[in-house]
């Protein structure tokens, strides 16, 4: 998506509309503190609807493989992006009510008549991601290097019995 994306998220959601592209990587200015490095593409596809009550929705689902920079070592951390969203539409001051505080309700946004396509996606990939991204233990350079210098990793044992062999 190389130009910005605006639309009528009430008007989309009513005729409910769909709209798929994809974005660069280095394109989400917001995310760029989290990424080891920019690259890669996020697909999306944002479907407009309504909820189990005529409320109309918005639903997004976004795709891709975010560089992640591992917060323990520091290296690459390949992050598969598969996220999908259901954000309820409410009119400006209108308010969710007690649903806003339950966790298994969907999320609510402001409609607007120029809601910006890239901005949304960026929201949701921000809201999704880790708070402290990092590989599991038996990936992370941080890890398996320590795990050496105590003596208790795999190679502590090829080295006794290197030396058993002499
Ligand atoms: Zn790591």
């Amino acid at each position: 998506m190389s130009e910005q994306t605006v639309v009528d998220s009430l008007e989309f959601a009513r005729a409910a509309r769909e709209i798929c592209g994809s974005m660069a990587v280095a394109s989400l200015t917001r995310l760029q503190d989290c990424l080891f490095d920019t690259g890669g593409t996020v697909d999306f596809r944002l479907k407009g609807g309504r909820d189990g009550r005529g409320r109309p929705v918005l639903i997004l689902e976004v795709n891709g493989l975010l560089h992640l920079q591992c917060q323990r070592c520091l290296g690459l951390l390949e992050y598969p992006l598969h996220l999908s969203n259901t954000l309820t539409l409410l009119k400006r001051g209108e308010n969710p009510g007690a649903e806003a505080e339950d966790p298994n309700a969907s999320d609510f946004i402001e409609a607007s008549s120029e809601l910006d396509m890239a901005a949304l996606v960026e929201d949701e990939i921000l809201l999704s991601l880790p708070l402290v991204p990092r590989h599991p233990d038996e990936r992370c350079q941080s890890v398996l290097s320590t795990r050496q210098h105590d003596g208790a990793g795999p190679h502590a044992f090829s080295k006794l019995a290197a030396l058993k062999k002499i």
